[in-house]
């Protein structure tokens, strides 16, 4: 979806959701109330002056009627929570055609007048409970059968118009104060349920939770680097954006759920009767309906007995927070080990990752020193995937992760079953790998297990990842190193490379970029670049790796200018076990 940058913010959402939607303090418990009261009301009162009303009423049958009315108020006091929205429309068409029944009962003149009143209360309860344009439907059809049922039994005309007139202007006062009432509850911006709205819709369900047992879940959805957009394109760009998303949601969410705008950029999600996996599958289907610009980070926790509601809203900030610390733009359900995995985390669970190494060899010598461990996902219908396929989809959806995990143990494996002696192997990391902040625990309880020593394991880290923003990345890196661990930075060279800096970079290792090495050619022997980078690769005591060899002449090049070590095509391809 992408946000149309003309989308004007006049449009009257706030009509729109009137329009489209029951105003927000009515709740399922309150439709559950309203409509017992009013039948039980009017049941009472029907039975009370059935035989009050002279000789041209049917009193006998008014009093059934007044018995039948009381009777369905008991069955929605009772049983109305387990009834659908949909059946209380019933019970509106229902209550006009009692109220029908009872003018027609009267006989005419004023027993019939009188035995229109509770009409009122259908009106009442319509426009109460139900989103305007329902409530238009059901007004018209009471007022109609109202016309015709006194008309038919011989009143006047000034009676019908005193009658319909007084039920239409309780209906239009009652509908002005329910949606009134319901402002306070609900955000001016986007018009979703505001901080407070949720709160109470929070307690209301979890009190029924509690008695009737059954799942809630609960997600926080937030803007990645919402303040971004605020500061560099301004506030009616931010507020833009919230609209589009509330827009976008508003229809994809089921019928009981609530959603609404936390604060801020925070959206809530309360979702009654769904369990934890449904629910984050649900969230990530919003996700997915974001406006194309931006990306949106979410936590999603379940209600477990006795839980507050901020226990419930704090766990989700919790996952919440872990989404945000593991890389953005994904989803992460509080404390599921079992969450709806990705394509990739299922893959690997399948089996169908493999890993190629690539051997990495003396360039005097041709001797191998080494490999690089490259992934591959055999696909049992797309054949062999290459990683540039799927590597940045799964730094995307945090994927990588369990990826990254796989591949270190594969590779512990692989090094500690193989033949002596060993050599090390380079394993290529994402730096949203890196902000993960138990990421060096994992690979050092990978070591201890496999009872591998840290020289054997070299990280390739791209340069981008020492410039990010995370403090987890370089304390990574450091206890990664603390632990013997060799720290390569990958593709040097191929961005905005310092050559200064380097010397302030927590590594043992370069790897030159192939960009570099693919520029000797036979006809260029000047490498100046190659050249520097050799100089001050000698002078810090870093081991120098040139990548995507694939000449002789380039062998040539690279020993004369001092360079130790070579991978590429030329020595060898990524071979599969
Ligand atoms: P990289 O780290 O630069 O890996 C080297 C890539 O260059 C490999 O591609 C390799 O097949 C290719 N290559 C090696 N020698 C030559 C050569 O002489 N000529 C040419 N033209 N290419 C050569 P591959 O396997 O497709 O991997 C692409 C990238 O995917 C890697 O680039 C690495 O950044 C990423 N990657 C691979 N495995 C993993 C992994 O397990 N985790 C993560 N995070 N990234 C991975
Ligand atoms: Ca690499
Ligand atoms: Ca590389």
């Amino acid at each position: 979806m992408t946000l149309d940058p003309r989308a004007s913010l006049a449009v009257p959402v706030g009509f729109q959701r009137t329009w489209r939607e029951r105003p927000s303090v009515v709740s399922h418990a309150v439709m559950r109330w309203t409509t017992a009261s009013f039948y039980l009301l009017g049941g009472a009162l029907v039975s009370l002056v059935a035989g009050l009303l002279g000789a041209g009423a049917d009193g006998r049958g008014v009093a059934v009627v007044g018995a039948i009315a009381g009777a369905l108020g008991l069955l929605v006091a009772v049983l109305g929570h387990r009834c659908p929205r949909w059946a209380f429309h019933v019970f509106a068409v229902l209550g006009t055609a009692l109220v029908t029944v009872l003018v027609l009962l009267g006989g005419g003149g004023a027993a019939s007048i009188a035995l229109s009143g509770p009409y009122v209360f259908v009106i009442v309860n319509t426009v109460f409970l139900f989103p305007l344009w329902q409530s238009v439907c059901h007004v018209v059809l009471t007022e109609v059968a109202c016309a015709v049922s006194l008309v038919h039994v011989g009143a006047t005309s000034g009676h019908v118009v005193l009658v319909m007139g007084s039920t239409l202007g309780m209906g239009a006062m009652v509908a002005w104060l329910a949606r009134a009432a319901s402002a306070a509850d609900e955000d001016p911006l986007t018009g979703l349920l505001n901080r407070r709205g949720f709160d109470k819709r929070l307690e209301e369900v979890l009190r029924t939770a509690d008695r009737e047992g059954g799942q809630v879940a609960l997600a926080v959805l937030d803007v990645d680097q919402f303040k971004q957009v605020n500061d560099v394109e301004g506030h009616l760009a931010g507020d833009r954006l919230l609209l589009a998303c509330a827009r976008a949601w508003v229809d994809l969410v089921p019928e009981d759920a609530h959603l609404a705008r936390y604060g801020g950029d925070e959206f809530t999600l309360l979702l009654p009767g769904t369990p934890l996996g449904r629910a984050a599958d649900l969230v990530d289907e919003l996700r997915r309906h974001t406006p194309e610009e931006v990306t949106i980070s979410a936590g999603v926790a379940a209600w477990q007995r006795s839980d507050s509601g901020s226990m419930l809203i704090s766990r989700a900030d919790v996952a919440l927070y872990e989404a945000k610390t593991t890389g953005r733009d994904r989803s992460v359900a509080y404390g599921d080990p079992h969450r709806a995995a990705s394509e990739l985390e299922t893959a690997i669970a399948a089996g169908q990752l493999v890993i190629a190494y690539q051997p990495i060899v003396r360039l005097r010598t041709g001797e191998v020193v080494g490999s690089e461990a490259l992934v591959r996902w055999r696909h049992p219908d797309k054949g062999l995937i290459l990683p540039d396929h799927f590597i940045p989809e799964a730094e995307r959806t945090g994927a990588i992760r369990s990826l990254g995990r796989w591949l270190v143990a594969e590779v512990c494996r692989t090094v500690m079953e193989g033949p002596e002696p060993r050599r090390s192997v380079g394993i290529n990391v994402s730096a949203q790998e890196l902000r993960s902040p138990e990421y060096a625990a994992v690979i050092v309880e990978q070591l201890r297990l496999h009872r591998m020593s840290g020289d054997l394991l070299v990280l390739e880290v791209t340069e981008g990842a020492f410039d990010d923003d995370d403090p987890h990345v370089l304390t990574n890196l450091a206890a990664l190193r603390e632990a013997d661990i060799l720290v390569a930075i990958d593709d040097f060279g191929s961005g905005y490379s310092s050559l200064r800096r380097l010397a302030h970079l927590p590594i043992d290792i370069i790897k030159i970029d192939g960009a570099l090495v693919r520029a000797i050619r036979p006809d260029s022997h000047d490498a100046p670049i190659l050249e520097a980078i050799a100089t001050m690769g000698r002078s810090l005591g870093v081991r120098l790796v040139a990548e995507r060899v694939e000449t002789a002449h380039q062998v040539e090049v690279l020993v004369g200018l001092g360079y130790e070590l070579g991978q590429g095509f030329h020595f060898g391809r990524p071979a599969l076990d």
